[in-house]
Order: structure tokens, then sequence, then C-alpha cells
């Protein structure tokens, strides 16, 4: 077993009543929340609008939100919310009401198809949705509460009732246990469709307080700007925000990836900091726009999500000699940050993602003989600690599988560590697929396919590809007398997903090599795919 070579951090005894929301809180230095009056630090820049979220009106809108949730709506402890917006000012004051009320969390892509969403509510199971207009449409009608529109006259009063907020007595305090649920975040993981991975308010303390204790100082910056246009419904994004807060920077948040605005962001406000996933370095290292704006505040750049390339980071660090690029590692099912680089000498580290992060545990396990290996030796990484999900819900099966009884978590992913605790991804043994760093289960995809009355079987696999990572490529297998073209198959499968799941490339093969269990021998398929470069 690899134990964290980081110092041990302090945090509240896991038996404390503590929500996520009074734990970040409580770490908030002071100088942020001083006076509505005299101060001007802002927790979050809307980029698009140039508005400004003071940490101060950040604290009242959660206090006024609260009290409003409690006194308009039947919420309670134990509900799930479903929330599906872009980014926006609204959206942190949400969780962290919402958070405080001891409500379950759920964000998804606010992109989601109908289908998609009809599976998402099947697993979470909310009893209220929060959403835009835009975004709504989609959300299946039978929730218990209905859908508030963040951008509604009501969400607005609701936000900023002051009556609320000069009377305390208003609030009813609800007590949270850390062990009760947080968050419910989608992922596959290893194998098969979208699950429900349940995250507890002590699985994201136990990140924050790591991150908050064990801070990559860059420079002796007084105050880092980052900039992220990371999706807020995602792990990355979700635990980024919270960390941001909880150490009292300011966050600048896109709602949509526009690469000439994101530059236009970094001059604007001096950003020194961006968690970033690796389409936005190869982005940065192409792009001869980046000459054209003033990037010179820009200090660190962390990288997790997907993979980041050897060269992509060689490139990047040749366009930005004075930017220090690190990357980080982890899962939705581990809370985010399992491993990180902190500090320059680990980033000098090229191809690591890093250290264990604080008070986790690793394995490296070898697939065939579940045996446990050394530094050096290649195996399944397994990982142990307080951040690490509860398990899927209401799925004990899928959990099972993934986490066992001793509490580790098997990551599909084959790892080593070298002799100094460095660790470093090689590859996926599990399906998954990410095209830029968003998931994209093959099971899923195959499942649609076989929908087709056309198609016989099929099965998708992982194709790389520079831009963005990997695309899925699917193989399809033609019922006798069809016709269908990849063309066809591609836009069957569009009309049906969220934008990134798209099936890029298609193609047509007499059978699907199985084994004799009937699993697809996917490894066969990508190395098929990979020897013919494939005829789209
Ligand atoms: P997700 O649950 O969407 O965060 O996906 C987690 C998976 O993304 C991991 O199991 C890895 O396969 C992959 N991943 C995340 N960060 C990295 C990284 N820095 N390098 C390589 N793969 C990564």
């Amino acid at each position: 077993t690899f134990h964290s070579l980081r110092p041990n951090v302090p945090l509240p005894p896991p038996s404390h009543p503590l929500s996520l929301t009074d734990y970040v809180f409580s770490l908030l230095p002071s100088a942020a929340t001083a006076t509505a009056s005299s101060s001007i630090t802002s927790a979050i820049i809307d980029a698009a609008t140039d508005r400004h979220l003071s940490y101060s009106l950040l604290l009242r809108q959660v206090k006024s939100l609260t009290s409003s949730l409690q006194s308009l709506t039947p919420l309670s402890k134990g509900h799930v919310a479903l929330i599906l917006t872009p980014s926006s000012l609204h959206v942190p004051v949400l969780y962290f009401s919402l958070l405080s009320l001891g409500v379950t969390i759920a964000p998804a892509n606010p992109l989601s198809s109908q289908s998609e969403l009809t599976h998402l509510v099947k697993l979470a199971k909310p009893v209220i949705a929060f959403s835009t207009s835009n975004a709504a449409k989609n959300i299946p009608s039978s929730l218990k509460f209905g859908t508030i529109l963040l951008d509604s006259p009501l969400f607005l009063s609701m936000l900023n009732n002051n009556e609320y907020v000069n009377a305390d007595s208003r609030t009813r305090r609800v007590e949270v246990s850390q062990s009760d649920s947080a968050a419910i975040l989608f992922s596959s993981g290893t194998t098969g469709r979208v699950k429900g991975v349940l995250l507890t308010h002590r699985n994201f303390i136990a990140l924050i307080g790591g991150f908050y204790h064990l801070r990559m100082v860059v420079d002796d910056d007084p105050h880092p700007v980052s900039l992220f246009t990371l999706p807020l419904f995602h792990v990355f994004g979700f635990f980024m925000l919270v960390r941001a807060i909880a150490v009292g920077e300011t966050l600048v948040f896109m709602h949509r990836f526009d690469f000439e605005g994101m530059l236009k962001a970094v001059e604007r406000y001096r950003i020194t900091y961006m968690p970033v996933s690796p389409p936005l370095v190869v982005a940065l290292a192409k792009s001869e726009l980046v000459k054209k704006y003033d990037m010179s505040s820009l200090r660190y750049l962390g990288s997790g999500g997907a993979p980041l390339g050897k060269e992509v980071a060689e490139d990047f660090r040749a366009q930005f000699p004075n930017v220090e690029i690190g990357q980080g590692y982890g899962l939705t099912e581990s809370g985010g940050g399992a491993a990180r680089v902190l500090g320059p000498d680990e980033s000098k580290r090229h191809g690591s993602v890093g250290r264990l992060s604080e008070n986790m545990e690793a394995k490296i396990v070898d697939p065939v003989t579940g045996e446990a290996l050394s530094p050096g030796q290649k195996g399944e990484l397994w990982l142990r600690g307080p951040t690490i999900m509860k398990g899927y819900v209401g799925d004990e099966k899928a959990t099972a599988e993934t986490l066992d009884s001793e509490g580790w978590l098997k990551t599909g992913d084959l790892c080593y560590f070298d002799s100094d605790g460095f660790l470093y991804i090689v590859d996926r043994l599990k399906e998954l697929i990410k095209y830029k760093a968003y998931q994209v289960p093959p099971a899923e995809l195959e499942h649609i396919l076989h929908t087709n009355p056309e198609i016989a079987d099929a099965a998708v696999v992982p194709y790389p590809d520079e831009e963005a990572g990997q695309i899925p490529i699917a193989f399809v297998v033609r019922k006798s007398g069809s016709n269908i073209t990849a063309d066809q198959v591609m836009e069957f499968v569009a009309k049906q997903v969220s934008p990134y799941k798209k099936i890029r490339r298609v193609s047509f093969i007499k059978s699907i090599p199985k084994s004799p269990a009937g699993k697809i021998l996917r490894r066969e398929l990508v190395d098929y795919a990979l020897s013919c470069g494939s005829s789209k």
C-alpha cells in the first residue's frame, strides 16, 4: 500500500454535525467577508456580462435563498434537487443554500437530451429542479415540486430578500451530518451506462480541507484570480468552485467555451491561475491568437480530467516559458482530486499527475492476478480515503463491483508510482471514452445503435484525436439488405444524445469480436481501428 507523502491536514471530527457550506464559510478569510460597504473583493465574476458578486453579497444571497427556500418551498433535508443550468453567478449561491439545508444537489449538463434526462431523473429521484428558461424544456414534468427558473422574478426575489437576511431567527437551522449526501454527480464508472455517484458532505470537506491547508503558493501572489471554463456540473468544476470560495480567491466564469473570449478575460481580469482540461492546453500551445493579448499575469495552469500529452505540455512550455503547468488526477467516484502536483518542484516531474493527495492510500494491483505491485510496476490503481464516494445510488451491484469490502475504489486506470511517490497514468483499462475530458460511455451509444432497425450489432470504442484526446468510433454490423451509411448512423445517434457524445466515425464490419461469454473484445477493436487508420 502507498500512503500519501503529504502532511496530514487537520479536519473537523467526522461525528461533528457540519454541512459543506458551513465548513467552507468557516474557512473563508475574514478580509474577504468584511461588511458590504467596505468590501470590494469579488468572489465571482461573470466574464460574459462583467457582473461581479462580492463575498459579502454571496453570503447575503446564500442566507436569503436558504430562508426563502425554507419558507416558500416544501424542500427539506434528504430531498434531491436536479440542477440544470449553464454557469452563472446564481449557481454557487444555489449550491451553498441547498447544501446548508441538507438537500442533495444533482447537477447535470444543461445540454442533456430528453432521454438522457429521463435516465438521470430515474437514478437520482429529484423532487424539484432548478433551471433556466432555455435549459428547462427537457425536464420531465413528473417532479413533485416542479421547476424553479433561475431567470424568473420569483428566484430573484428569493435571492435578495432583505427581510430574511436581517432576521436571523427566520431561518430554522438544519442539522446536517457530515455523512449525509451532498451531491449526486453522474458517471458511467468502469463499465455500462451512466450511474449516480453519491458523495457526502464529509467527502468534500476532506477534499477542500486538503486544498485549503496545502495550498499551492504561486509566487507571493497576494490575491489569486482564477479563470475557468470547466462546467460546474462535473466534479472537477464543482470542487474547484468550492475550493476557490474556501480560500477567498476571485473566480472568473465563462458560460461556454470561446477561446478568444478566454484570452480576453485573462488580459482583462489579470488571471493568475487556470484549471483546465487538456484540449485547452492544446489550443493555447498552438494558437497564434495568444500573441494578441497580454497573458503576462498567468502563472499556473492545472490540467486534469484526461491525459495531457507529453508533446502538448512541451509545446505549451515553449509558448509560455513563464507559466508553470502541472497535472491533477481524479475521478467523479473519488470526489475529484486523488493526486496532484503541488509546488514548482513537483511540476518539474513532467508526465506525472503528481503525488497522492493528503489522507489518501493507493495500491497498484495486477489486473489479472489481483496481486499488489511495487513502485515502477504497472497495474490498476486502487484508491482509499475520506474523499471516496459512498456508492452508486440505487445500484448495489455496480457499487460492489467498484468498491470492495475494505473500501478500495477500483479506478479502471492503468498506472504506476515511481520510487519518489509520483503517479503516472499509462492507459485506461475501463471502457470509458473521454471526448475533451467529457465522459462518453460506450454502452450508452451501443444501446442506442441497437435500437436502429437496420443495425444488427454494434460496438463503440475510443479513437485517438489530437484536439479532443479521444473520439468515439462505432463499429457497425449492417442487417442483411441494409445500406445504411456512416452519416445516417451518426445522425441517428446525434439526435438522441448531448452534443459531446456524438459518434464521430463509423466503420462497417462483418461481426463484432466477442469473448465466449459474449463480452465485446474492445481492445481488439481499438487495435483494428488504429491499424487501418479506419475509413470514415
Ligand atoms: P471523471 O469521473 O469524468 O472525472 O473521469 C475520471 C477519469 O478521467 C479517470 O479515471 C481517468 O481515466 C481520466 N483522467 C482524469 N484525470 C486524468 C489525468 N490527469 N491523466 C489521465 N487521465 C485522467
